[in-house]
């Protein structure tokens, strides 16, 4: 898989700044892979960001990829996401959907709407103050579509709408 962008340096300036205001400190590997996780949109798992982080830092464990991910996720320059899958990690923070492809597996990212039109369905037709939400959409991608017109097997389905890790 090929990411969209690559590091520049100013996507660089902006890690390290983001590192320095949570007051964690700048060590090469966390800088590497809070670049690597924020250069793609593909949702990466721990493994996809060591093959990454492993060019430019050969003698990075595993280990030490996964400590350092679950440490920027747990202040929130990550976001971490248990699916069918494993654990994957995000470098998008602002608020935002998924949408998962039942047939390549790819995750997507689904921009909220802006009016957050499904807090406040759910607040009038229940009463509760929504102070967050997550919503994850399953289907076929577009790319999939084009490739093969059949549906997902019921099996799919349900393996994925419930969500299990
Ligand atoms: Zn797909
Ligand atoms: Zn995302």
């Amino acid at each position: 898989m090929i990411p969209k962008k690559t590091p520049g340096p100013r996507r660089s300036a902006a890690t390290e700044q983001a590192l320095r205001v949570r007051g964690l400190r700048l060590t090469r590997p966390r800088r590497i892979i809070l670049d690597v996780v924020r250069s793609t949109d593909v949702h990466p798992s721990a493994s996809f960001v060591y093959r990454r982080v492993r060019r430019r830092l050969p003698s990075v464990s595993l280990a030490t990829v996964y400590r350092n991910l679950r440490t920027l996720a747990a202040e929130g320059l990550l976001m971490e996401r248990a699916d069918a899958s494993g654990l994957r990690f995000d470098g998008k923070t602002d608020p935002h959907d998924h949408f998962t492809c039942l047939r390549c597996g790819r995750i997507y990212d689904v921009p909220v709407s802006p009016n957050g039109g499904v807090r406040t369905r759910v607040a009038a037709t229940t009463g509760f103050e929504v102070l967050n939400h997550r919503i994850e959409f399953y289907g076929r991608c577009g790319a999939c579509r084009r490739r093969c017109g059949r549906t997902p097997t019921a099996g799919q389905r349900r393996r994925y709408g419930r969500q299990e890790p």
